[in-house]
């Protein structure tokens, strides 16, 4: 399996990954497991847009692939009782692709735009106007007859959700009522989000077992389902059918996913760090570059969660592994792996 493959959330290309995901999907705030604080902000925006009968604010919505964005942008037209079109940054090219979304949108519904930092500037720019008065600037006709007519649209709302707020311009942040972070789950939270799923794909999981499977799934309910749905297939290829902790570690090892969640791209990355670099300071390209992969993905999937596990860090001058990436690997920092001292 190529990681890359799973980078974005409208990009869930694995076959039958697209409709595994939907069933399991939470449809309210109460099948929402965890994210409390951003919950409760979204439940009183709701209550109160409702209450005056009003669109609900513009709401940005960021954090790391699989952490629940989508999800929560369906649950809020859920419970304002509106529909949904979704799509994506770079799916909308031209204006007018973004044109003809926003002119059949209905009063309240909700636009979701995915990966809302990678629109192009002029689509980008011709949202502005969208978001706060909601017109729509079009330009009729061409050279000395063209004219520029303001289309009225209907009070929508939009949800955009990023991967990466830093990249989100200020002009597009400061026309969001509300931004909410996701944070990655807790494993009990993700033990949580394991008996659900199991219980709506109709397999036996021990509460052990799910608990194993949160601590493994770096934080991401995405990949909680993915280890189970896995640990399905050997249950009942090779067990009677129940999941429980010996079935979790002999498919983990299967995957090659560790005691801490880091998969065989983590594992690369950090190591091509200390062997090649001396632990950093290096640049992310260079580090996309020695372990084929691209450097969005690496940014996107799986920096946040070495940085969050306490792996790797950021600095002004490059990425730095930690003393705690040294100690998983049994290598002491300035000695090569054999035990000989590094050149310095
Ligand atoms: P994102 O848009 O942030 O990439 P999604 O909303 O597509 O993530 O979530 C991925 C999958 O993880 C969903 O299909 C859903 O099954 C599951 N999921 C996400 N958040 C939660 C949650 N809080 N509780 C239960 N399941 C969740």
């Amino acid at each position: 399996m190529k990681n890359g493959e799973e980078r974005i959330s409208t990009g869930k290309t694995r076959e039958g990954e697209d409709e595994f995901d939907a069933s399991l999907r939470p449809h309210t705030f109460e099948e929402f497991v965890g994210q409390e604080s951003l919950k409760e902000n979204l439940r009183i925006f709701v209550a109160a847009a409702k209450k005056r009968g009003e669109a609900l604010d513009h709401v940005l919505l960021c954090g790391p692939p699989g952490l629940g964005k989508t999800t929560l942008a369906r649950i809020l037209a859920g419970e304002i009782g509106v529909s949904i079109v979704a799509t994506s940054g770079p799916v909308l090219e031209k204006k007018g692709d973004l044109a003809g979304n926003l002119t059949n949108m209905q009063e309240r519904e909700i636009l979701f735009i995915d990966e809302v930092h990678r629109l192009n500037r002029v689509v980008e720019e011709s949202l502005y106007p969208a978001m706060e008065d909601f017109i729509f600037d079009i330009t009729i006709g061409e050279g000395p007859a063209a004219r520029s007519v303001q289309l009225p649209l209907k009070k929508f709302t939009l949800v955009g959700a990023t991967t990466r707020a830093g990249m989100i311009t200020s002009p597009m942040r400061g026309r969001f009522g509300y931004v909410g972070r996701l944070d990655y789950y807790t494993p009990g939270d993700l033990e949580i989000i394991a008996l659900r799923s199991a219980k709506i794909l109709g397999v036996e999981c021990d509460k052990r077992a799910a608990l194993e499977l949160g601590k493994r799934a770096r934080g991401t309910p995405r990949i909680v389902n993915r280890l189970l749905r896995r640990c399905r297939d050997v249950a009942d290829v090779k067990h009677s059918g129940k999941i429980n902790p010996d079935v979790v570690r002999q498919t983990l090892a299967m995957l090659g996913v560790d005691d801490e969640g880091l998969d065989e791209m983590d594992r690369r990355i950090l190591k091509s760090m200390i062997e090649n670099y001396r632990g950093g300071p290096v640049g992310l390209t260079t580090i996309a570059v020695v372990v084929g992969e691209e450097p969005d993905t690496i940014e996107e999937v799986y920096e946040p969660f070495l940085i969050q596990s306490g792996f790797l860090k950021r600095t002004p001058r490059g990425r730095m592994v930690t003393e705690k990436a040294y100690k998983y690997f049994n290598i002491v920092p300035g000695k090569r792996n054999n035990g000989q001292q590094e050149l310095l």
